[in-house]
């Protein structure tokens, strides 16, 4: 689990939208609801969320979901210390208190148990019942709940259940249209126009090959890795199978694949 805040010198997070992702936010914000991104991974999302933080003048507390995160983990618990015990606040329980906007990044990997202490906060109540201490807490203004989930990921094997699904409002995130992708990459990659133009159309010939069993296809992420490479004076085409081939697959046919459309892309 990993606790993060804002930039440190409270610098605006670059963040460029792709459509109406941050009126909605700010309306949800205003309005006490819930927001649950849905997209794949390295598309944005968390970007998303530490430049709406900024926007909206509010703390930011963000937690990596994973299988063995217990309620606790984002409640609380006593410490066992010299003189006694002491309860320390959990990082869902400080945000709570604190009208920060409360991040839990892939929230379906953690179990439905824990999951299921953020339900009384999603509704009219707004509260944190924390049975420990017997103390419930009333969000502050501000509080606000956020989830990222990926929905092609682990399908099969994890899901939300319906009733915490209904719980929030869900904001779709793809992929950016090229050429804002190119931008992006560009500003976030230090490299030229040029080149951040080339990566992204690299980018979706590869992302074409999902069809043929690619399991997760280049994201956004990806492409800026090799644009910093490049800039750093890397060759294109090493860079490209470094930072883009060689993380997306072991399968030596779909390596060649992908090995083949870089060199078909950086002649
Ligand atoms: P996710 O949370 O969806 O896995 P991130 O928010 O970490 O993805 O995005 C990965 C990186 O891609 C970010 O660090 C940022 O550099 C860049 N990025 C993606 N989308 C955008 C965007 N719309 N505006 C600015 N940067 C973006």
């Amino acid at each position: 689990m990993t606790i993060t805040s804002n930039t440190p010198d409270g610098t605006e997070p670059y963040y460029l939208p792709s459509g109406d992702e941050v009126r909605i936010f700010e309306q949800c914000h205003a309005k006490n609801l819930a927001v649950m991104l849905k997209g794949p991974t390295g598309c944005g999302k968390t970007r998303f969320v530490e430049h709406m933080a900024w926007r909206l003048k509010r703390p930011l507390i963000t937690i990596s979901c994973h299988d063995d995160l217990t309620a606790s983990d984002l409640i609380g618990r006593f410490l066992i210390r010299h003189d006694g015990t002491q309860w320390q606040d959990g990082p869902l329980t400080r945000a709570v208190r604190e009208g920060a906007i409360c991040y839990l990044d892939e929230v379906v990997e953690a179990r439905q148990d824990t999951v299921v202490v953020l339900h009384p906060l999603t509704d009219y109540r707004r509260v944190l019942p924390i049975d420990k201490t017997g103390e419930t807490i009333e969000a502050a203004p501000g509080f606000q709940l956020v989830v990222s989930y990926n929905p092609g990921y682990q399908r099969m094997l994890k899901d939300l259940k319906p009733s915490t699904r209904q719980r929030f409002v869900a904001l779709d995130f793809q992929f950016p249209p090229a050429e804002r992708e190119a931008d992006i990459v560009e500003r976030e990659g230090g490299c030229d126009h040029a080149t951040a133009t080339a990566l992204v159309s690299l980018g979706h010939r590869l992302r074409a090959l999902q069809d043929r069993g690619l399991a997760e296809v280049p994201s956004t992420r990806l492409l800026i890795s090799a644009a910093r490479l490049i800039s750093s004076g890397i060759s294109v085409k090493e860079a490209c199978y470094s930072a883009l081939v060689s993380p997306l697959s072991d399968d030596q046919s779909l390596v060649g694949g992908m090995r083949d459309l870089v060199d078909a892309t950086f002649v």
